[in-house]
């Protein structure tokens, strides 16, 4: 304990960013640099500062954090009924594979009583999903969950490489797109799936938002915050907060 005429330091008596005095920038840069103990176990060191709440917590504690909001959404929101047949949208990339992660984990602890399977669009362009896929396969095995990989060849009878030699690059991303949405509906139906759950994060649904509202789509704009979306014929789907 280093005192200073007989009053504790200042910089020891900060347990959060919010206790550095004044709106001093060089203190905060300061402390932004000091090693910061977990606010929710008050032991570990912080790993991270949530965005979300401001609070800075160690990875133990933002990952029960997380989980707990995850399973306080689907309840809260009545996502699942017992016995449901769910796809998780899995693309191999950071987003899915931590829907997947949450959703095994999540079904175990509470007993969701749900059947999870892992589903994934293959467009059939070379070279580009070859490493995702198998992210998606690792991933297979890490959870323990069932896979089934949806081509455009199987579903459409062409890849994106041949639909590419006809239409030329220009406009093929606006054909991928739709395509790629309605093939996890076209693989979810093939599968008997109740529900198809996608992840996606709060990068993904502020470009979503902003970009409804630039074009000045209302309709959209109150679509795309809601945490489900119901197709005529399609399975209701369910995205991860
Ligand atoms: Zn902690």
């Amino acid at each position: 304990m280093t005192h200073f005429g007989g009053t504790t330091s200042w910089v020891e008596s900060v347990k959060s960013p919010e206790d550095v005095p004044g709106d001093n920038l060089l203190t905060r840069f300061l402390f932004a640099r000091m090693p910061v103990n977990c606010s929710s176990c008050e032991t570990r060191r912080a790993a991270l500062r949530r965005p979300k709440t401001g609070h800075s917590v160690c990875k133990e504690c933002f990952f029960h954090a997380f989980e707990e909001e995850v399973h306080h959404t689907i309840v809260s929101a009545k996502l699942f009924q017992p016995g449901e047949k769910v796809g998780i949208g899995a693309s191999g990339g950071k987003d899915s594979t931590v829907l997947a992660h949450v959703l095994k984990v999540l079904n175990g602890r509470y007993n969701y009583g749900l059947e999870l399977i892992l589903i994934s669009v293959d467009e059939g362009i070379s070279g580009y999903r070859d490493d995702s896929l198998e992210t998606v396969k690792r991933n297979q095995l890490q959870y323990e969950l069932p896979l089934k990989i949806v081509s455009y060849r199987e579903l459409y009878g062409w890849s994106m490489d041949q639909i590419v030699q006809q239409v030329g690059l220009k406009n093929n991303c606006t054909f991928c797109g739709v395509f790629r949405r309605q093939a996890l509906d076209r693989g979810a139906i093939m599968l008997g799936v109740n529900k198809i759950c996608t992840g996606h994060n709060a990068d993904d649904i502020a470009e979503t938002v902003l970009m409804n509202f630039l074009r000045g789509d209302i309709a959209r704009l109150r679509r795309c915050t809601a945490i489900t979306t119901r197709a005529a014929k399609a399975p209701s789907r369910a995205a991860s907060p």
